[in-house]
């Protein structure tokens, strides 16, 4: 059995609807010991001869056996397997890795073979003695003469250790003593093996050929010396090694890092392009997170009347009221403008009025006053007020002065009535920013005590009250009407209107057990009382000191401290401002952090259309730019790595397959990523350091955290696994011979 047979084999080639035949009705047969050659003038078919019985080109007609077996049915992947093991190719232009030395070159042939480390060490050296180059040996292939290539190549050949060798031209490019050489190393692997060359300078080979085959226009016109050696050295030469690795992993990454390094000028260029690809991914990044901030900046919602872009309100997580130690750590906090205590207050707005003057602004505490009146004093006691506003003739008037002094009718928001007296006027900038006059409202100052009395009222309207009595329940609403409190009540006595009497079979609700519920937002609570009687029209006056029942019909009475167990749990709600709104982010980490439930407020602002503004235009332009960014990348990487074509082509030649490369490939375009991303942080780290200074980079840093950091080097990663992606499958989508034209 002939290692290679050819049966009646025709191939065409089709170009431009024009049909050409590369050979026609070859018959031949081929064995192992027989030294080849294949000579005729040029376009008589005999590279197309090598390269269908190489498995580089497929044929069209007959059948060609490979040791016995018919290959006319086989697919790509078939005789990209057959050249893998039975092929070593060696070119008329050496086709070597010009930027790996002779030693990575010969090594590469068996990497891919998925020989092991030592094995390679060892071989290698002494196939390159054979071929006479030991001198050169950790010599870059770019740096040999034309005759040592093509040693080389043979080296790299001898190294795969194939049955079958086949050469086009493999002396085309040298000078005479060069090729002599060549052909002197050829004749001595063609012992064991079947060397196959194609050569139109037959005088080269004449005393060393065992067979030649003289070609015409595409058939066989002369064969002379067949078989005569080959029977000889039937039995066969090279020994059959198991099934092939493959390339190693460790392999694979390890050509990657070294061709990411192994061309300086590339690896520079590579790194300038993906630094500029890192550069306009992280500017369209915070563009569109600055852009957010300010959008969001505008608007309002419903639940919040401040809403102030500053602005993060808190409770605790285990919804427990604040304690001083609590305010005090945030107060002292970093990046912390204020702290908000009664801070609910700061969602409602008191109105106060008189016949010829109105004023509404949100509740405040005078420990929360930044500066001192510009008119007046501060207030020192219950139903005294420092109003604040701008002074803009409009808020205050055209005579604030004349506010002094005078009294007013405060409403709050849950509907009670104080006579307040203004001492003091705090006037606002106008001139600090545009920002802050756009959300500051006007704000009402008053002593802790009066704000803790309105702040009760707030939570009692808030909140649902029931009274418990013999099992059935009642709503109250706290408040005139209601539940209301009275000294004349004592400590654990509730009085009752004599309507109640009716509920209890013996007609008495005096000195039975009742029970007072609150359900707040941030607590419940019970309270069991004992009813200390009931009032009807006689005894209201007497039990209550109060006048007129009318007034009062119905209400229920409570000693003012049961009235405070109920409703004075302390204060759950506070807000932080922070001193910038970039530093936000940072800020809801670090509350956190320390145990709080966060809200920014901001983020809970419906807009009308600004926030869309941000995902329907900004959001798809910066994706749009990306995109932009990618290709642009993606060409300029691609002709910095036209090169890398050959180099791929080369290792196809060699037998490697898609995924190895690709891995190879994707190694190099990674390291390069992950150094320029390096770079960039560096470049952070020496502008956050102070050692470099750029103004519009620090503003841009605001906006980045650590979590943005990571997000942005997982972006720019995929986008070099994509584009490496990309590149490798143009790099296969051509057949080997294909990428072998367009590169030979
Ligand atoms: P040789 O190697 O002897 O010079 P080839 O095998 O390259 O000859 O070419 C044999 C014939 O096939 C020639 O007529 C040539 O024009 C034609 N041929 C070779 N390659 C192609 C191709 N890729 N497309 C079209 N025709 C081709
Ligand atoms: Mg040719």
């Amino acid at each position: 059995m002939s290692m290679i047979r050819l049966k009646n084999v025709s191939k065409f080639y089709y170009s431009k609807g024009i049909i050409a035949s590369g050979i026609s009705r070859i018959n031949l047969d081929l064995d192992s010991g027989e030294f080849v050659v294949i000579t005729g003038e040029s376009g008589s078919g005999k590279s197309t001869l090598l390269n269908v019985i190489s498995g580089l080109d497929t044929y069209e007609e007959g059948e060609m056996y490979i040791e016995g077996r018919e290959t006319s049915h086989y697919t790509a992947a078939d005789f990209e397997e057959y050249r893998q093991k039975y092929i070593s190719f060696i070119f008329q232009s050496f086709n070597l890795v010009s930027s790996y030395t002779v030693r990575q070159n010969v090594a590469l042939a068996m990497q891919i073979d998925g020989y092991d480390k030592a094995e390679i060490r060892q071989k290698v050296d002494e196939i390159i003695d054979r071929v006479g180059l030991s001198e050169y040996k950790n010599r870059k292939v770019s740096r040999l003469s034309g005759g040592q290539k093509q040693r080389v190549a043979i080296a790299r050949a001898l190294a795969k250790d194939t049955k079958i060798l086949v050469a086009d031209e493999p002396t085309g490019n040298l000078d005479s003593a060069s090729a002599a050489g060549i052909v002197d190393l050829l004749t001595e692997i063609a012992a064991d093996k079947l060397v196959v060359v194609v050569t139109h300078n037959y005088d080269q080979f004449r005393d060393h050929a065992t067979r030649v085959i003289k070609m015409h226009d595409g058939k066989i016109v002369e064969d002379t010396g067949a078989s005569a050696h080959a029977a000889a050295a039937m039995g066969d030469g090279s020994e059959e090694r198991g099934e092939r690795r493959g390339l190693g992993f460790g392999t694979q990454i390890g050509l990657g890092v070294r061709n990411t390094f192994n061309l300086p000028a590339k690896f520079l260029l590579l790194l300038l392009v993906f630094l500029f690809v890192t550069a306009a991914v992280t500017s369209q990044y915070v563009s569109v997170k600055k852009q957010k901030d300010t959008v969001s900046e505008q608007g309002w919602n419903n639940f919040f009347e401040n809403y102030d872009p500053k602005r993060i309100v808190i409770e605790k997580n285990d919804r427990s009221a604040f304690t001083r130690a609590d305010y005090e750590a945030i107060e002292n906090a970093p990046h912390v403008e204020r702290l908000i205590r009664e801070d609910i207050m700061y969602d409602s707005s008191i109105y106060i009025e008189n016949s010829k003057f109105t004023f509404s602004g949100y509740m405040m505490s005078v420990r929360d006053l930044e500066k001192d009146p510009d008119v007046g004093t501060l207030p020192q006691k219950d139903g005294e007020v420092v109003l604040s506003g701008y002074d803009d003739g409009w808020t205050f008037g055209e005579k604030p002065e004349e506010l002094i002094g005078k009294t007013f009718t405060a409403t709050a928001n849950d509907g009670t009535d104080h006579k307040v007296t203004v001492t003091g006027l705090v006037f606002m900038d106008d001139d600090e920013n545009s920002e802050a006059y756009m959300y500051s409202n006007s704000e009402a100052y008053f002593t802790d005590h009066m704000i803790n009395e309105l702040r009760k009222g707030m939570y009692a309207s808030n909140s649902e009250t029931t009274l418990l009595i013999n099992g059935a329940k009642e709503n109250l609403v706290p408040g005139a009407g209601g539940l209301v409190t009275n000294d004349k009540v004592p400590e654990g006595y509730i009085l009752i209107p004599t309507s109640y009497d009716s509920m209890y079979k013996d007609g008495y609700a005096a000195g039975k057990e009742v029970k007072l519920s609150v359900k707040a937002l941030y607590y419940e609570t019970e309270l069991p009382l004992v009813v200390m009687g009931s009032y009807g029209e006689k005894t209201f006056e007497r039990k209550t000191g109060l006048k007129n029942l009318a007034e009062h019909d119905g209400e229920i009475y409570i000693n003012p401290t049961d009235y405070r167990r109920l409703y004075e749990k302390g204060s759950f709600q506070a807000s932080v401002f922070v001193d910038d709104t970039r530093n936000m982010e940072g800020m809801k980490d670090m509350l956190e952090r320390g145990g709080y439930h966060t809200m920014v407020l901001k983020d809970h602002i419906y807009n009308f259309m600004d926030g869309e503004l941000v995902s329907i235009i900004q959001m798809p332009l910066a994706v749009i730019v990306c995109i932009a960014v990618f290709f642009i990348a993606y060409f300029v990487i691609r002709l910095i790595l036209k090169s890398r074509g050959v180099y791929f082509a080369i290792l196809r030649m060699l037998g490697m397959t898609k995924r190895p490369a690709q891995r190879i490939m994707r190694t190099e375009l990674v390291l390069v990523c992950a150094i320029s991303y390096a770079l960039f942080l560096f470049f952070i780290y020496l502008n956050k350091a102070g050692i470099l200074n750029s103004a519009r980079l620090k503003d841009y840093l605001l906006y980045l955290t650590p979590r943005d950091f990571v997000l942005l080097g997982v972006i720019l990663l995929a986008m070099s696994v994509h584009i490496s992606g990309r590149f490798m499958r143009s790099v296969f989508r051509s057949s080997v011979m294909g990428a072998y034209r367009e590169e030979a």
